[in-house]
């Protein structure tokens, strides 16, 4: 049966600790899945907030969200947003500092668009800072690196390094990987304290 692949573990991760009602984080809506999901798992009195830069993935993400919205349970409101997560806490409002249940990243590029837009060490570390100041006590910061790609593993150890230095007090960190394929992607989550 094998383990769960690591953006299944990221999504269980985060349904442990969010769920109706909860404000949580897209930070990198790509072409929408975790969207969706935590759009099901905070439901119609939740609130997601999803960021990209590209405006190919916040349209696919749109349409993801409009054909599930037909055939589903209700899903959340979800504000598309068209801006770098580095920014993210420009975009919620300030009651929902410290009250986030969660925010997950999906680095690497989206493929299939005629120019990716990677996401780069320098900004996705300052998003994972503005991430565990949203977050609330036991609320989830998940992040998927992909070492497989030009720049990727540079990303990814950074990713790593900034979770090994994070003070106990302030986070529990996790390294979820599978040893025996070490170009493929892992998961790094944070449970804020
Ligand atoms: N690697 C995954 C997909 C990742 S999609 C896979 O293989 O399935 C990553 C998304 O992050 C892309 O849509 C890209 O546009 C977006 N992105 C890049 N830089 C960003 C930034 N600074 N802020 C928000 N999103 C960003």
């Amino acid at each position: 049966m094998g383990f769960p692949s690591v953006l299944s573990q990221a999504q269980r991760w985060v349904k442990e600790r969010a769920g109706p009602g909860d404000i949580v984080v897209d930070a990198t809506a790509g072409n929408g899945s975790d969207t969706l999901f935590l759009a099901r798992t905070v439901g119609p009195r939740g609130r997601v907030y999803a960021f990209d830069v590209q405006a190919e993935a916040l349209d696919s993400t749109r349409r993801r969200l409009e054909g599930e919205a037909a055939t589903s349970s209700p899903l959340a409101p979800v504000e598309l947003i068209r801006a770098g997560h580095e920014t993210m806490e420009r975009f919620l409002p300030p009651e929902a500092r410290g009250r986030v249940a969660a925010v997950m990243f999906n680095l690497g590029y989206l493929p299939g668009v005629p120019s990716p837009v990677i996401t780069l060490p320098a900004t996705t570390l300052a998003a994972m800072e503005s991430s565990l100041r949203l977050l609330r006590t036991g609320g989830a910061l998940t992040v998927v690196a992909y070492p497989g790609h030009e720049g990727g593993r540079a990303e990814a150890d950074a990713v790593e390094a900034w979770a090994a230095a994070l003070p106990q007090a302030v986070a529990q960190a996790v390294v979820y990987r599978f040893p025996q394929k070490t170009a493929s992607p892992f998961l790094i989550a944070a449970d804020k304290k």
